[in-house]
């Protein structure tokens, strides 16, 4: 069909057709509204509208160009094709709506060689959406991956992508064929559907192409209107919610006035009502393609959270709970609003299963997948301040762990005196910040943390990364006994209220000092002092200790001498790698060192699994499914490496309990313990590590 065309057709019934494009927009423009006012109800307040050039850039990468599709190249190229398909046919839809309302009416903005031009992109395109709908429906049926559920939704729109461009052939086939005159060289594909239908009637042929006109505009329409109601409605927020999506450091935690939210009732979440309305446009946007959860460590080791789950469930509740929220909302609560609302069955417990909240490593791994910019972790921590802050409920561990970080700043709660007893072993003393009297020249914090200082194996990283950066000759001090927890693990279990307690007695002593570097071996303490503590006021360029030394190393500082001779697999921590980015630092150590042979692990870098920890679980138990640590080391062994590197002190104790558990081959070692054995002063010469 062309303008020119539907003129000569004369469309029919230009009246009945504006009478049912204004009913369906109205229909739409209502549910739109509604969801819009279920969106901004409750919640506490977000502002997405900083660094727009970078906010649009990612709606190009995200969005348009849909970098994180491909990750997937089969789904990225059906997605692509259906995606792009939309894109050109939305001139073509535009085109019909105004014939339909205009008959003859054309796009001004398409002059004559443009509009050829366009037409055969979009016979193009009529060929590879349908081509994307049927490669679509084979992933769905034939060779599904287990990150997709059986979905009669997903289904039914990909039957009805099709239908729109059968609809749209055969009606411009069956135009082709009443008027072969008119039939452009530029609709190949057009052009081939009229010669097919070239035998028929001049009224079968008027006919067909009503038929088609009328059941392509209004299965468009219907489209329209079913969106809102499903999953399909990220056809419409998918690109706001990438332009919206959170540019804060990866790993940072929302703060907020504690004793305020407390006065208002108002601490984390406990109702769908109190998400805010990012999380809400999260619940709308969320595809449920389950990327999320292809490497989500509870999910792959059988608990109940799912983060596809957790998003389906959360938008259940908020779905149900409309109605009811939206009177309350509107004033109309003389009806029984607030009755119904408070009658709808609860957020958790009901809705999301409390070890659901409890099971989230907040390993990031579903927010690094999420083509469409969802987060997770926001909102299951938010659950958890809730039960901690307002309800006083959590699993029963993690009181030990607050009692031990709020006594003495320390979550094992040994004595807090005890916190440098680790540097008794070296041959040369570790300088002391409060006790110098010249701090000029203190060049970085060594945060020790709270592994560093009172685990055995982490102990002697501490002591690893201490004789690195004394053979270097870099200017370091630790707090010793004024170093208290980060705070990361409280945080992270919902214990706001200690968290910033912690923040603010570390800031203040670190301000104290005039401290601007740091150097941590813990990814942890790195995330918190680095993205969380500026929020109190202390801003810090805070590295990982492999990072200094692979720099120290890289200036000829250090000389790694020592043969080491073994091959190694790399486990990424998340706290380093999917939330700070660091992926580069801890191998180019490794390689620096004479002897180590580097073999990646097959899930490596932003799709490494989780060793268990994160997210305060290291001190919390693990009753449901198998044990994440067993099930990423069994990974590390079946890569059959003498040993695996690495560069995180949770990580380095959970993988270094499922070896003895499993009675593993492959040996444990932290990057920097490596290095340090690698240093011609390392007693034993150049000897290989023991
Ligand atoms: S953060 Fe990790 S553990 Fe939590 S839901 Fe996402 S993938 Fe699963
Ligand atoms: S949250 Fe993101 S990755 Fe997970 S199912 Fe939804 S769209 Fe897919």
């Amino acid at each position: 069909m062309t303008p020119t065309e539907a003129t000569y057709l004369g469309v029919p019934g230009t009246l009945l057709f504006a009478l049912v494009l204004f009913g369906f927009l109205a229909a739409f423009a209502y549910t739109a509204s509604r969801r819009w006012q279920l969106m901004t109800v409750g919640g506490f307040p977000e502002s997405r509208w900083d660094r727009v050039g970078e906010r649009i850039r990612g709606v190009v990468e995200f969005g348009l160009l849909q970098r994180k599709m491909f990750r997937d190249p089969y789904a990225g190229l059906y997605h692509i094709l259906i995606f792009s398909g939309f894109v050109v046919l939305s001139i073509r839809t535009t085109t019909l709506f105004l014939e339909g309302l205009f008959p003859g009416a054309a796009l001004p903005f398409l002059p004559g060689g443009a509009w050829e031009a366009y037409l055969l992109l979009k016979d193009v395109v009529l060929v590879t959406t349908t081509a994307g709908v049927v490669l679509a429906l084979g992933r769905r049926h034939l060779f599904r991956k287990d990150r997709l559920d059986a979905s009669f939704d997903a289904d039914l729109i990909l039957v009805l992508i099709a239908f729109l461009m059968v609809t749209d052939l055969v009606a411009g086939g069956a135009s082709h064929a009443l008027s072969p005159a008119r039939a452009s060289v530029w609709e190949p594909v057009t052009a081939a559907v009229g010669t097919l239908l070239s035998g028929s009637s001049t009224g079968t042929l008027t006919a067909l192409y009503h038929a088609c006109w009328w059941a392509h505009l209004v299965a468009i329409l219907s489209f329209l209107n079913y969106l809102p109601t499903a999953k399909h409605f990220h056809v419409i927020t998918a690109l706001p919610n990438l332009f919206l999506r959170k540019l804060d450091p990866p790993g940072k935690m929302r703060t907020f006035d504690v004793e305020k939210a407390a006065e208002d009732g108002k601490i984390g979440v406990g109702k769908i009502q109190d998400f805010s309305w990012k999380q809400k446009l999260d619940m709308f946007t969320c595809t449920e393609c389950g990327r999320c959860r292809e490497i989500c460590p509870t999910h792959l080791t059988g608990k109940p959270l799912s983060p596809k789950g957790f998003m389906v469930d959360a938008r259940k509740a908020l779905y149900t709970a409309a109605p009811a929220l939206l009177d309350v909302a509107s004033g109309r609560g003389d009806l029984g609003a607030e009755e119904r609302l408070a009658a709808q069955r609860p957020l958790i417990g009901g809705w999301v299963d409390v070890e659901t909240i409890w099971a989230c490593t907040t390993c990031r791994y579903c927010e690094s997948a999420c083509p469409v910019g969802i987060t997770y972790t926001d909102k299951l921590t938010d659950l958890r301040r809730f039960l901690v802050l307002d309800q006083s409920e959590f699993p029963k561990e993690a009181q030990t762990a607050f009692n031990g970080m709020e006594r003495q700043g320390n979550p094992w709660n040994l004595s807090a005196s005890d916190r440098d007893a680790w540097t008794a072993e070296l041959p040369f003393e570790v300088p002391v910040m409060g006790a110098l009297e010249n701090r000029d020249d203190v060049e970085y914090l060594f945060w020790v943390g709270c592994a560093g200082s009172y685990e055995d194996k982490g102990k002697k990283v501490s002591r690893a990364l201490a004789t690195l950066m004394h053979e270097a000759g870099v200017k370091y001090a630790i707090l010793g006994a004024e170093e208290t927890c980060n705070g990361d693990s409280a945080r992270r279990l919902g214990n706001e209220l200690l968290f910033q307690m912690l923040a603010q007695q570390n800031v203040e002593t670190m301000n104290g000092y005039g401290v601007r570097k740091i150097v941590t071996n813990c990814p942890h303490c790195l995330n918190t002092l680095k993205n969380e503590y500026p929020d109190f006021g202390g801003t810090f360029q805070v590295v990982h200790g492999t990072e200094l030394v692979a720099d120290l190393v890289a200036k000829g500082k250090l000389k790694l001498t020592g043969r080491i001779d073994k091959t190694v697999s790399f486990h990424d921590p998340c706290y380093l790698g999917r939330h700070n980015d660091v992926y580069d630092a801890p191998r180019e150590l490794l390689s620096a060192i004479p002897g180590v042979s580097l073999k990646e692990l097959p899930r490596t870098r932003d799709k490494a699994m989780c060793c268990g920890a994160g997210g305060g679980r290291m001190w919390l138990d693990e009753k449901i499914g198998a044990r994440i640590n067993q099930a990423r080391y069994a990974e590390i062994e079946a890569n059959g490496t003498d040993a695996v590197g690495v560069s995180c002190p949770f990580c380095m104790v959970m993988l270094g309990n499922a070896a003895t558990e499993m009675s593993g081959k492959t040996e444990t070692f932290d990057v920097l313990e490596l290095a340090a054995q690698a240093l011609p002063t390392h007693p034993g010469g150049e000897a290989a590590a023991s």
